[in-house]
């Protein structure tokens, strides 16, 4: 449970990541990359995600943190976190996934889209160079997590796809100590590396930006069908995953693109995939737009809880009943939320503790915590 003095706690921590600046020619933040093909005259492409961009030598991807040099390519943000705090999971949000329990949550520079609304727009689009760093290795990583009594690291903030070579070093670590791993992503990734993502950690949240491939080239840089592709292939892998849908209002928030998305769902990963609404606040590129309103929210769920999905919930609307887990058959809550605080749990062995209906996800805490 997430008590009001822990919650306090973690409000009144510093930013861990604020302690020192890195020098920029760091060497310990730089490993070979794990995903790409060397190509003749010293090129490369690299293959960790969709936009596959050929690189001459000394030159860099879209993504601004892996560099080729001589022909070798390289990560330059393997343990260079520049955001590192203690968030509630549900922050995260994962709603199915022990709840009420902290994450100590990192990231690096980087991304490989260039969202219109992004929140973190000043750590996903600048290179490593343009933001304070500290060294965090792995078995550093999940020592403070468990220092800090987090039973879970999430890679957030930014975009974890293209620093997968310290989360996936950072996973095993985090095994090793008995603290489990979450990633926070727009799934953006080519299947190899996501399979390798899929062994190591437990859980992939994935940011679903719309349903529409024209949202996609317009708002987000990227596309929509590779992003389909990572949650079926994240569900056939046994991971647990749960998608979270930013509703901007007059871009991607009209019934048919609800409907379209919740029959998807459905026939493609199942209705026990759990699926949050949330609302949008005016950000970066598009602070014309207002935020969403709490009926076109209303209206979603609505949506996709008549076309049959079990767990469809509504987010940044602290009070809202659909922040709280709602049993499918007996229909009482099974996790009462309120906000990012969990006030009840009444699930056990993975039942409903009235009914014994099945509630899928990874509950309990792990006992070392
Ligand atoms: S991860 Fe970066 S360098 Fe690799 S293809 Fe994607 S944007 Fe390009
Ligand atoms: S994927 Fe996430 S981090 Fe990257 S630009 Fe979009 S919102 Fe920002």
């Amino acid at each position: 449970m997430v008590d009001r003095r822990a919650f306090l706690q973690t409000l009144a921590l510093p930013c861990l990541a604020s302690r020192a600046a890195a020098s920029d020619s760091d060497a310990r933040f730089i490993v070979e990359a794990r995903f790409y093909e060397k190509l003749p005259y010293k090129k490369i492409k690299c293959k960790l995600c969709p936009r596959e961009c050929v690189i001459d030598d000394r030159e860099r991807g879209y993504c601004g943190v892996r560099e080729n040099r001589g022909g070798t390519y390289y990560s330059l943000v393997h343990s260079r976190v520049c955001a590192a705090h203690i968030d509630p999971i549900e922050k995260k949000p994962l709603f199915h996934f022990l709840p009420g329990t902290m994450a100590f949550s990192v990231a690096t520079a980087g991304c490989n889209v260039n969202c219109k609304m992004c929140q973190n727009w000043d750590i996903s689009q600048v290179r490593p160079e343009q933001v304070s760093s500290t060294y965090m290795p792995p078995a550093e990583l999940a020592g403070n997590a468990r220092q800090y009594q987090c039973p879970s690291i999430a890679y957030t903030y930014s975009e974890p796809v293209v620093f997968c070579e310290y989360v996936l070093d950072s996973a095993d670590a985090g095994r090793a100590a008995g603290v489990r791993s979450v990633v926070i992503s727009g799934g953006y990734i080519q299947q190899d590396p996501l399979k390798e993502l899929c062994r190591r950690v437990d859980s992939i949240k994935i940011d679903l930006k719309a349903f529409s491939e024209k949202y996609y080239q317009e708002v987000v840089n990227g596309e929509l069908k590779p992003v389909l592709n990572t949650i079926v292939t994240i569900r056939k892998q046994g991971i647990w995953t749960e998608i979270v849908y930013l509703v901007v209002p007059t871009l991607n928030d009209s019934d048919e693109e609800f409907r379209s998305l919740a029959r998807w769902v459905k026939t493609e990963v199942g209705p026990d995939v759990p699926l949050h609404f949330s609302r949008f606040h005016p950000e970066y590129l598009l602070k014309n737009l207002p935020p969403t309103p709490l009926p076109t929210l209303e209206r979603a769920k609505a949506i996709c809880d008549a076309e049959g999905l079990h767990y469809v919930y509504i987010g940044n609307v602290p009070g809202h009943p659909a922040e709280s887990t709602w049993c499918p058959k007996c229909r009482r809550a099974v996790v009462e939320r309120a906000g990012f605080t969990v006030k009840a749990v009444h699930i056990d062995e993975g039942k409903c503790r009235f009914c014994r209906q099945i509630i899928p996800g990874i509950w309990g805490r792990p006992s070392h915590i």
